[in-house]
């Protein structure tokens, strides 16, 4: 049984005063959910502060992006052991915003997974998904393909299940345009097949797929019907308490 992740992806967002209140507020309406896994992503410098106050909750901290080495000269960097001592239990690796404005590759992508799983305790949310040029093209399930496989490359099959993918269509990340449950469907199905292929049907079977673009309130009903969805990775509707809490606990 995947126990659904609700994580919200906060982007350049929020003060550290303004996610203290944020997860204050959030933490009395669903701060002791258990159904489902509650996850927050703030920026770097509201980690410490966030993580003060869902102590004790059910709402778990992520940071939205890693650095693979441990210490040095990497100027704006930050590493795993860094993360874990400001209370992460999740790092977003690869969003779509980190590969266009940041240059980030299959490759990079790879080093900070590896990174993240061999200091241990951090669960990267590996992102993947598709330009709008590129599903147009036909090619979606290719380029799906080789960020799943380049990106995983040389993981041991006892750590894939350490990890979440969350399936983002660029097309579909702040454009209110949001994938069908179908369009959703056919691809995360594929990458399971995928992650099957790489690690087995056992492991596969039991790691968790997001899906994450455009996703709200009036759309997660559908999106969560779909075998293959076990949550969702969301942007804007994540960035107001009541939309995230509707979120939380739809049904
Ligand atoms: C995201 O950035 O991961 C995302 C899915 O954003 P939005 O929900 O705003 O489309």
């Amino acid at each position: 049984m995947r126990k659904p992740i609700i994580a919200g992806n906060w982007k350049m967002n929020k003060t550290p005063a303004e996610a203290v209140e944020f997860v204050s507020a959030l933490k009395e309406k669903v701060g002791s959910v258990t159904e489902r896994e509650i996850v927050v992503c703030p920026v770097f410098n509201a980690l410490v502060p966030v993580s003060g106050v869902i102590k004790g909750t059910s709402i778990k901290l992520g940071a939205q992006n890693v650095y693979w080495e441990d210490s040095g000269a990497f100027t704006g960097e930050v590493s795993v052991s860094m993360l874990k001592a400001s209370g992460c239990e999740f790092v977003i690796i690869g969003h779509s915003e980190r590969r266009l404005y940041f240059h980030e590759t299959d490759r990079t992508v790879n080093k900070k997974i590896k990174k993240s799983l061999e200091a241990g305790g951090l669960t990267p949310i590996v992102c993947v998904g598709e330009r709008l040029e590129e599903r147009e093209n036909n090619t979606t399930f290719k380029v799906v393909e080789t960020q799943v496989k380049e990106g995983l490359s040389g993981l041991k099959p006892d750590d894939m299940n350490k990890l979440v993918i969350a399936y983002e269509p660029v097309w579909a990340i702040g454009t209110g345009r949001t994938a069908t449950p179908e369009q959703a469907e056919e691809v995360h199905a594929f990458i399971r097949k995928t992650l099957s292929g790489i690690a087995g049907e056992d492991v596969s079977n039991e790691m968790r797929i997001l899906y994450g673009g455009s996703m709200k309130p009036e759309n997660i009903s559908g999106l969560m019907k779909c075998e293959n969805i076990d949550g969702g990775l969301v942007g804007g509707a994540a960035l107001k308490v009541d939309s995230f809490v509707k979120l939380i606990n739809y049904e």
